[in-house]
């Protein structure tokens, strides 16, 4: 096994990342490139793995390692602990996986007592030697002995307030002192841990390595691990190098540099530099950098930049900034040093941008002929596209062409737009949104008791308040959409009524309303919402996206408005509309109510017709919307108890409606009870059971696909049966299917397509897949249920201890609701292999709350399903990840 690799050394990009860690990988390849970057060698990420094991270092190592630094030695004609001309050495943790801050670093190591004036006298700088050893102290008593960071800023306090000035800077502190400093914190490493600091330089360096590979395992780089759910144990790389200063006198500093703009793509140079200072000085910011460039310093501030001040080494860190981009053919993030006027390299890395930046430099590294489109579309993170769609609403002309009026005025306190349904108080908004419900809040005024509403509000009004009020601040800290200040509303709650302006009728709660955070409108009624792309090149890269991925991308939609909101981010289709979401407006929950309630057949028939009559509408819209592309109509799938009246007033008026004695009605409300009820009477299991409810949803699917192809309009009727456990629930609703298809159109039409999928989200499911498979068109998995169901997991209450397993106990990696467990994964691997085998040409997609997620997108596409279905904001995303996950 070789146990290090000069920097200079020519190797397989593999094998480098493992063996040698990011950071060393980039320092490798910027060596073979011919870019200026201190001598040095890494000790292998096997080194390290072996002597944590063994606590031992492998045989041969030390004998290695004097080699290698014997070759650094004479690159840099200085030597390791000569008190002439001494070497110094940084000595740096770097795993395969960026954990940026979370492994221990040791810089100066060479510095002793009789190497500290061969230092100063090479500089010509006492001062500047000082401040050198003792960081290097401070960092090995810190990093090797363990000792708190805080024990090292007492002393130095200490010492400031014995000459009367404790908040001076550092370098303000004389020679003096310095060597007092110096002389604090030798004894400060005798007291705290028993044994003086090493002047053998030898000594520093092994401790210093061994330090270095420990910190694989410190409890901030778990933690990290842990929160990021990095699994890979290949532990940390250790890279020595010789040292450079940039701290040596005014032709010297560190600099960071950034080959673009990272916040908005722009293609310039860009970022900052401190003269005079260390690399750690520029992170610590206890003093104001310059600019890099002249033309993004302040007025008056250009000759201060460090093109102004030294063109020379900045027209060189420029060539080289370049050099690296297109090396890398990507964006970097480049950590230099100038020291006496030479720059060095000591750190580069793909650069962390926004999302709008990300598409943009995308792009134009295509046009720049720099990319590829597959390499540009992987450069791209898809779920961070879900920060450029906030959504809007259509311009103030087309809003008045189609005659709808602003029905208030207030203050824009938190931009974007959101429709949805009114409620009048926080505990309401939680109850209502975890239905699944669209819900705004509307207040007078909000306070913290306030928040839970808040957060799962799409938006909220507020009739008081400025724009720094509680609701205005909590909203915009929360990303919400939020007017206030609205003082045109006039909120009762006693009757659950809001009225707009004075000559407006009252909404009631349920009601929907529509606000406009970024100009403080509000309106009666939900508007359509448009996606709002103010990155210019997402179209193009979102065009070249569809292009590369094979599977088609659908959405989850239940109201018309949504549905036309997914098309204009891209969704080639409903992949599933939950019908249950189609009864949270009150009158229609009451004539669900009344349904299930109902004692005579003629009674539930008259409720069934009022549903049948709202969900046809609700059809037509969507069929109208999609155009001819899928809709994929979920039949009923709700927990019956769920939609039982809760209060004694609702008990009454379906007591009225029904003829029945309030008592007869709770009693019968209650046989809906279940103790669990996600395991209950739900899905399939109702729609056969209770007379007439999926008839109703059949007829109103049929009906509405009838009056469109009247109307010229192309339909696509995808129905979706959910919760099947037995083959025999599938053939049974393909019977009512087909009857009720009789009735409406005296057996099978031509008229569109249409198809009957079943849901496969019970482990159940999955194992009869094969003979599922020949009685239905098309499988849906559901990952929510299904995720519910293999883990035995409540979806709904996981995180009381899922979150505790992730971050504090490390006992599981990510959140299975949100990324496909493998498990789960491999339990439709097993379903599809069974049905694509009963039926091969199958079609299979997945939908639940891990359709949107990229990493799920790639599990799906190496499972080779047909469609994934994802939320509305986390289409284009999903239509990059599947892109991604092709090319991948
Ligand atoms: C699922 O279970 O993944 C699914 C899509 O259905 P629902 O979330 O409505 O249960
Ligand atoms: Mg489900």
């Amino acid at each position: 096994m070789t146990l290090l690799y000069p920097l200079d050394a020519e190797l397989d990009p593999e094998v480098r990342l493992r063996l040698l860690g990011t950071k060393a990988s980039g320092l490798n390849e910027m060596t073979t490139l011919g870019i200026p970057v201190p001598p040095g060698f890494t000790i292998t990420t096997e080194v390290g793995a072996e002597f944590r094991k063994s606590g031992k270092w492998p045989d041969g190592l030390a004998g290695e390692v004097r080699c290698a630094l014997a070759e650094v030695e004479e690159r840099v004609g200085r030597r390791f602990g000569d008190p002439a001309n001494p070497l110094l050495l940084s000595v740096r943790s770097g795993a395969p996986v960026s954990m940026p801050g979370m492994m221990d670093t040791l810089l100066n190591v060479g510095l002793n007592e009789a190497t500290l004036a061969g230092l100063a006298s090479r500089h010509a700088n006492e001062w500047f030697a000082l401040d050198a050893y003792r960081r290097l102290i401070q960092m090995y008593g810190t990093v090797v002995r363990q000792i708190g960071i805080d024990r090292f800023q007492f002393r130095l306090v200490d010492l400031k307030t014995k000459l009367g000035r404790p908040r001076m800077a550092d370098s303000d502190l004389d020679v003096k002192s310095m060597q007092e400093l110096v002389a604090e914190y030798l004894s400060l490493i005798q007291e705290a841990s028993g044994s003086p600091f090493p002047q053998d330089v030898d000594t520093q360096l092994w401790d210093a390595i061994g330090a270095v590979f420990a910190s694989w395992g410190n409890a901030r780089a778990v933690r990290y691990r842990r929160m990021q759910g990095i699994q890979q144990a290949t532990g940390t790389a250790c890279t020595i190098q010789a040292m450079v200063f940039g701290n040596t006198g005014t032709s010297s500093g560190s600099g960071v540099a950034f080959t673009r703009n990272p916040s908005d793509g722009t293609k310039q140079l860009y970022g900052e530099y401190l003269p005079n200072a260390q690399g750690e000085d520029v992170v610590a910011g206890l003093r104001t950098p310059v600019s890099l460039t002249a033309r993004a310093a302040a007025p008056g501030k250009e000759a201060a930049s460090l093109e102004g001040s030294s063109p020379e080494a900045f027209a060189e860190v420029s060539a080289h900034c370049a050099t690296l981009e297109r090396h890398f053919g990507d964006v970097q993030d480049i950590e230099f040093t100038i020291e006496d006027g030479r720059p060095y390299i000591l750190q580069t890395r793909a650069a962390k941008r926004t999302a709008a930046a990300a598409v943009r430099i995308a792009v134009e590294m295509v046009r720049e002929g720099v990319l590829s489109k597959e390499q540009a579309l992987l450069r791209v993170d898809a779920s961070s596209l879900e920060q450029l769609l906030q959504a809007r609403l259509p311009s103030e002309g087309e809003l008045a062409a189609r005659g709808v009026r602003t029905a208030a005025n207030g203050l824009p306190a938190s931009p974007g737009a959101a429709s949805g349904h009114i409620v009048f108080d926080a505990d309401d908004a939680v109850r209502a949104a975890a239905e699944g419900q669209e819900v705004i809040l509307v207040r007078q005024e909000t306070r913290a008791e306030d928040i839970h509403g808040m957060k799962v509000s799409k938006g909220v009004v507020t009739a008081a308040g400025g724009m720094t009020s509680h609701a205005a601040v909590v909203a915009r800290g929360l990303g919400k959409c939020c007017v206030v200040g609205c003082a045109g509303l006039r909120i009762d709650f006693e009757q659950r009524t809001v009225r707009l302006n004075d000559d407006a009728e009252p909404l009631h709660e349920g009601d929907l309303l529509t606000l406009d955070g970024s100009t403080g409108r509000v309106y009666a009624g939900a508007l359509d919402l448009v996606a709002s792309t103010t990155v210019d090149e997402l179209g193009e890269l979102m065009a070249w996206a569809d292009e590369a991925r094979r599977m088609r991308v659908y959405a989850e939609a239940d109201t018309p408005q949504v549905a036309r909101a997914a098309l204009s981010y891209g969704a080639e289709g409903v992949g599933l509309c939950r019908t249950e979401r189609m009864f949270f407006a009150p009158d229609r929950l009451f004539a669900m109510q009344c349904a299930l309630l109902a004692v005579e057949d003629e009674q539930r028939n008259h409720w069934l017709g009022e549903l049948e009559r709202a969900q046809c509408e609700d059809f037509v819209e969507i069929f109208d919307a999609m155009n001819g592309r899928p809709v994929t109509i979920r039949l009923l799938d709700r927990a019956l108890q769920e939609l039982m009246p809760e209060d004694q007033r609702s008990l009454r008026a379906i007591a009225d409606a029904l003829d029945l004695e309030r008592d007869e009605v709770a009693k019968a409300a209650a046989r809906h009870r279940e103790s669990n009820p996600a395991f209950g009477h739900r899905g399939v299991r109702a729609g056969l059971t209770i007379p007439g409810l999926y008839d109703m949803q059949l007829r109103a699917m049929l009906i509405a696909a009838h009056q469109c192809t009247e109307r010229k309009i192309a339909v696509d009727l995808e129905v979706l049966i959910p919760m099947v456990a037995f083959t025999s629930e599938v053939v049974a609703l393909r019977a009512v299917f087909d009857r009720v298809r009789a009735q409406v159109f005296g057996g099978p039409t031509t008229l569109f397509r249409c198809r009957v999928g079943t849901m496969v989200e019970l482990p159940r499911a999955c194992l009869i897949a094969d003979e599922l498979a020949e009685h239905t068109d098309f499988f849906s998995f559901g990952g929510n249920d299904l995720t519910q169901f293999v883990l035995g997991v409540s979806r709904d209450d996981a995180d009381r201890f899922l979150a505790g397993y992730r971050n504090e106990l490390g006992l599981v990696a990510g959140d299975p609701f949100t990324v496909l467990d493998p498990r789960v994964v491999e339990l439709m691997r097993l379903a599809l292999d069974r049905g694509k085998a009963a039926q091969p040409g199958l079609v299979a997609g997945l939908c639940g709350d891990q359709g949107g997620s990229p990493a799920s997108i790639e599990a799906c596409e190496r499972l080779g399903l047909d469609f994934v279905c994802a939320p509305l904001s986390q289409l284009p995303g999903a239509r990059l990840a599947a892109a991604q996950a092709r090319i991948r």
